[in-house]
């Protein structure tokens, strides 16, 4: 079985602060990177345990959250921004039969959620799809579940864990710190959060076999709110073809194809 790892940094044991850790000009920036990493490896190392031939690491984190050089021997790493053209990206996705997330945070808005944010930290409200709000969770489960390809392992911040088990019947999930705001949280030890992504990721991948998670599609027709801070980044998304403005912060989208609007 071949792997896809989404991996971000605001949900790992021991980041909890924007402006310190997971910013690019963070104080603390460099041993983030540091962390999010051992918590891919301990994860690669239970997707291999549990029978992946092989792991593709997408570094998911804006400004990057993967230090390379610490990165395990036997994973290869999706990274660069921009991203690459979905077009191109659709190509290597298609070629994965499974999707897990690491170091996942919370959608904006969730009230003990650590580090919350949908996207951008700074100018993201909220998205809807098709009434229902959405974080970065359901965006890579709905994308992923349109090749077929089950979300089928989060580990990450507590409030993430649970938005992901609403989403997806049969999911594993592994909380490695517990939100108590934005800025804050209450971290397991760097060591034990490693242990429980090993054994976590090991035990959904072998159920996988027996008892597997079904890709998570919603049916169309789609609409997608976003709402925005500010009235400024709203002007730039409403001035987008076909894109409808609701209000003054709020645009929305239309498709019959997920995959063209959940990233928009
Ligand atoms: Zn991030």
């Amino acid at each position: 079985m071949k792997v896809f790892m989404v991996t971000d940094m605001e949900g790992v044991a021991g980041i909890v602060s924007f402006t310190q850790q997971s910013y690019p000009d963070g104080i603390y920036y460099e041993q983030a990177k540091k962390l999010e990493t051992a918590e891919v490896n301990a994860a690669v190392d239970g997707l291999l345990e549990g029978g992946a031939t092989e792991v593709l690491v997408w570094d998911g984190h804006g400004a990057g959250g993967i230090s390379f050089e610490d990165l395990h021997p036997k994973a290869k790493l999706l990274h660069g921004r921009p991203s690459p053209p979905w077009s191109r990206l659709n190509e290597v996705i298609a070629q994965y039969d499974l999707v897990v997330m690491v170091g996942q945070h919370a959608m904006a808005g969730t009230l003990t959620g650590n580090q919350n944010h949908t996207q951008s930290s700074r100018t993201i409200d909220y998205y809807k799809l098709n009434g229902k709000p959405i974080g970065e969770i359901g965006q890579i489960a709905l994308y992923f579940g349109s090749f077929g390809i089950p979300l089928i392992f989060l580990s990450g911040e507590i409030d993430a864990c649970k938005e992901t088990e609403e989403l997806i019947p049969g999911v594993t999930t592994v909380a490695v710190k517990q939100g108590l705001g934005r800025g804050s949280a209450i971290s397991l030890s760097a060591q034990e959060a490693r242990r429980l992504i090993r054994e976590g990721i090991r035990a959904a991948i072998e159920k996988q076999r027996t008892e597997p998670v079904a890709p998570l599609v919603w049916p169309g027709p789609y609409v997608l709110e976003k709402r925005y801070f500010h009235t400024d980044v709203a002007d730039g998304a409403a001035s987008q073809p076909g894109v409808e403005r609701v209000d003054s912060q709020t645009v929305r989208l239309h498709s019959d194809d997920v995959r063209d609007i959940i990233y928009r």
